[in-house]
């Protein structure tokens, strides 16, 4: 079987050239994986705004980065 590189490029189209895209990519998916709300454990843990982390389930909020929590 032929290797191909894996890609996914997804959210932006045909636009803005590859290196954005990648770009794009890469912090996109790092503020949509799943992470762990560090107080109750949930997964239900995400940005609410920039810079802040917020907790579904236990209402747990902290500071972060614009796209990762700071840790
Ligand atoms: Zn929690």
């Amino acid at each position: 079987m032929a290797r191909r590189k894996k890609s996914s490029l997804k959210g932006l189209g045909a636009r803005y050239g590859l290196k954005p895209r990648k770009k794009f990519t890469k912090i996109h998916h790092l503020l949509k994986k799943r992470r762990k709300c560090p107080e109750c454990g949930s997964i239900k843990f995400a940005r609410q705004t920039v810079g802040i982390w917020f907790c579904k389930k236990c209402e747990f909020k902290i500071a972060g980065l614009a796209y990762d929590v700071a840790v």
